[in-house]
């Protein structure tokens, strides 16, 4: 009986703070309003063949470019502030960026690319306070602009790492982090990887880069524990059948990878 009563406890207290997260409601109570000002702002970019390879989603493995994940406001000691108060996200000001963003800021997964720019917007966009990135617009814009200054896969090259096919060899996490440390003043990146469903490998899945909200220099990453060991470095694929799954979905026989 006690036990029941805690889980009802426990429903009635968690049920509100779950509902407000999943739909990134902005209604003014439910949305974040006071919190301290994030001291940087992390650049989440994505490799689509590394995030397809470690995902059972339907998702675009066939990609062969860096995409963007989100552009985080957060604070040293590691978290963020998420879904604070401000303006919904509206399509309608997507306006001239939406070439742009549907190339570099294109979901992976089945849905509309918008639908996952809402919710960049909601949960971390409206937290991110500083001139440069107020506001939908400014906020699209500036992590646009972010990400282009980027060339992740040349200056992974240039150090000799160049994706391969999912059976071949590995590379050591510090080499690959060195690689692109050195074109961005020698600040910390955090490399993220995932655990393969079945060879249970690290997989790289993306890049976080840091940045002064205010100043847009480059700044160091918090990194408590990097999520890569050695780490596989995955190309995409070739197929004629776009978008097919990765797992589960039936594997083409023309598929093949570059
Ligand atoms: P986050 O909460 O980490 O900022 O974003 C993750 C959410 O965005 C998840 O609900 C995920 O399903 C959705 N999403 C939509 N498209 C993508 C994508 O291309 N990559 C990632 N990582 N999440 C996506």
């Amino acid at each position: 009986m006690i036990v029941i009563k805690f889980i009802l406890l426990l429903a009635l207290v968690a049920a509100p703070a779950i509902a407000r997260r999943s739909s990134g409601m902005q209604n003014a109570g439910q949305c974040l309003l006071n919190f301290q000002t994030p001291d940087h702002i992390i650049l989440a970019v994505q490799w689509p063949p590394g995030v397809c390879h470690t995902s059972r989603r339907r998702c675009k493995s066939s990609l062969n470019q860096f995409t963007i994940h989100g552009a985080w406001p957060n604070y040293r000691e590691g978290s963020g502030p998420a879904f604070c108060c401000g303006q919904p996200f509206h399509e309608s000001l997507v306006g001239e960026q939406r070439p742009q963003l549907q190339t570099k800021w294109q979901t992976l997964f089945p849905g509309s690319s918008s639908s996952f720019w809402k919710h960049e917007w909601e949960k971390h966009g409206t937290c991110a306070k500083s001139p440069m990135f107020r506001g939908q617009q400014s906020y699209f814009n500036q992590t646009l602009s972010l990400f282009d200054k980027l060339d992740l896969l040349s200056w992974l090259q240039e150090s000799g790492i160049t994706a391969r096919q999912a059976n071949d060899g590995t590379y050591d996490a510090p080499s690959f982090q060195q690689a692109i440390e050195k074109h961005i003043n020698g600040k910390r990146i955090r490399i993220d990887c995932k655990r393969s469903r079945k060879q249970r490998e690290s997989v790289f899945v993306g890049v976080h880069i840091c940045y002064d909200p205010v100043t847009l220099d480059f700044t160091d990453c918090v990194v408590k524990k990097s999520s890569c060991g050695q780490l596989k470095f995955i190309a995409p694929f070739i197929s004629r059948q776009m978008d097919e799954s990765r797992h589960g979905a039936k594997v083409s026989k023309e598929r093949r990878r570059i």
